[in-house]
């Protein structure tokens, strides 16, 4: 998997010139301190600059995106071309997504779960024109790359490449802040995922509002093991992280023995994870021995803040982990197209089973199904969004996107109550959006995958109320004449 044509310059021990993206340039200010912690080592904000140079300048250089052409300056553009990324949490990933950005590409990271068919539809519908990532990944990405054409690019190549020096001289180009910088595809009431375009602006509002709310400090210390196709991941923990000058620990994915080990450590000050997870933990300390039920609890109770969100916690669960910990959970709320809109407190009363206030900056709104703003407590309406954190589109759907948005709000689908100064989520208008473990899913786009299995005739897809995963995917299949149907088969039909 060798990249193809890579003429840039080698970056060693220059950060180049960085300009536009604040995310990026404060990361000077941070030079010496550690930003992530992966793979057994430590990598300063330093070596990120660097690492994400080198790479901007392989994709500047690659040949492969007509970068521009302004040789009398050296500086090319990648104008937004989608580059894809299937990298697991660690450093290689935001030099990566860093790279994409200070080349002036626009970041789609993949879902490191996906099936072959998830990713055609991304690659295809995004018309990504690079895909990068790590060597191993080369079985499972090379033939579907060959056969769309599109150029998958090794990360350790990427990342390591000693070239000889090319028009590109190492001046990467001004960023300016309202261009497109990442494009996450999310699940909704259509059958296919939509790509939501988000500028710099957009991911800068995002973080400020959550830097500020949540009183981020240079060192604290976060594990991130959430999905980094998600925002979740993306925003929450690695973009507020590195705003703020602080340090990430990265995991591949859950690991959840290596990180209750850490948390006896005292490794981190902040933790941030989906309903499903704190489920998960509190079976692990059910099942623990009360040394180790000691050693996490006194971890987990010593951190300065642990967040939830993504999906509704249970109050139960809110009381179970204090019960275990000493910890009161917040909860928050948000979407990928708006970043996150509503929180508890950091300071003050964090009420189970409500989401809180609007964050700073972000305007809020309750519409009644009559399209009347809501004004009093007790009345259920739709929540709509305004602010400089809202996305720009849905990629490539304009009726998609005028259809999401009224009167410049941000329409997102989900119902909610004032109550005492506090939102409580109520549930969605749709019932065709699951949220299984944190992730959105369409239950259409499931039907749609199902009817084409030869046994089915007809399917209908539901979420039910699941313990661990909040909810779970239920399909009532009617099969054709004479067929027969095991759900282990249908399992695995589905998955390859
Ligand atoms: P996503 O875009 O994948 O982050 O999904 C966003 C959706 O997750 C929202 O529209 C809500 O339906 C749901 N969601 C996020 N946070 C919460 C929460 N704290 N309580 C209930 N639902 C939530």
């Amino acid at each position: 998997m060798r990249p193809r044509l890579i003429v840039g310059s080698s970056s060693k021990g220059k950060t180049g010139i960085v300009t536009g993206i604040e995310l990026i340039q404060r990361a000077q200010g941070f030079g010496p301190r550690t930003a992530i912690v992966s793979g057994g080592r430590a990598y300063t904000y330093h070596d990120l600059l660097e690492a994400s140079a080198g790479v901007a300048e392989v994709l500047l250089g690659s040949g492969i995106v007509d970068a521009g052409d302004p040789p009398a300056t050296g500086v090319g553009d990648l104008n937004e071309a989608r580059i894809a990324f299937l990298i697991p949490g660690s450093f290689e990933y935001v030099a990566v997504q860093w790279g994409v950005w200070r080349a002036g590409g626009m970041a789609v990271p993949l879902n490191t779960g996906a099936t072959e068919p998830e990713i055609e539809y991304v690659l295809t519908n995004a018309e990504v024109r690079i895909v990068v990532a790590p060597r191993e990944m080369e079985g499972r990405l090379g033939p579907l790359c060959r056969r769309l054409e599109i150029p998958l690019l090794a990360v350790e190549e990427v990342l390591g490449a000693e070239t000889e020096p090319s028009r590109f001289s190492g001046s990467l180009p001004t960023i300016a802040p309202d261009r497109a910088a990442m494009m996450l595809y999310t699940s909704g009431t259509t059958s296919k995922p939509k790509g939501v375009v988000s500028t710099h602006t957009n991911i800068q509002a995002q973080i400020l509002a959550l830097v500020e709310a949540w009183g981020w400090e240079t060192d604290d210390r976060i594990p991130l093991f959430l999905p980094l196709h998600h925002i979740h991941g993306i925003v929450n923990v690695l973009s507020c992280a590195l705003w703020t000058g602080a340090q990430v620990e990265a995991f591949p994915s859950f690991d959840m023995d290596r990180i209750l080990e850490r948390v006896g450590e005292r490794a981190s000050t902040l933790f941030m994870a989906v309903p499903t997870i704190y489920v998960k933990l509190i079976r692990a300390f059910e099942e623990a021995t009360p040394a180790e039920r000691t050693r996490w609890a006194e971890g987990f109770g010593a951190m300065r803040l642990m967040v939830s969100g993504s999906a509704a916690l249970p109050a139960a669960i809110h009381e179970t982990w204090t019960g275990l910990t000493g910890q009161k959970l917040l909860e928050r709320y948000g979407m990928t197209e708006i970043g996150m809109g509503l929180s508890n407190p950091l300071h003050g009363e964090r009420r189970p089973g409500a989401v809180g206030q609007p964050l700073p900056g972000v305007e809020l709104r309750l519409v009644s199904e009559e399209g009347k703003v809501i004004t009093r407590e007790d009345e259920p309406g739709e929540i709509q969004i305004r602010g400089p954190a809202v996305f720009t589109e849905y990629w490539k759907r304009p009726e998609a996107t005028a259809e999401a948005f009224v009167d410049g709000w941000f329409r997102t689908g989900d119902m909610a109550v004032l109550e005492r100064g506090y939102y409580r989520i109520l549930g969605r208008l749709s019932v065709d959006i699951i949220k299984s473990g944190g992730e959105k899913l369409s239950a259409l786009e499931i039907e749609d995958v199902l009817r084409q299995h030869p046994s089915i005739k007809e399917v209908a897809v539901v979420g039910v109320e699941d313990e661990v995963w909040g909810e779970a995917v239920a399909a009532a299949v009617l099969t054709r004449e004479g067929a027969g149907l095991e759900l282990e088969e249908l399992r695995d039909w589905a998955g390859g």
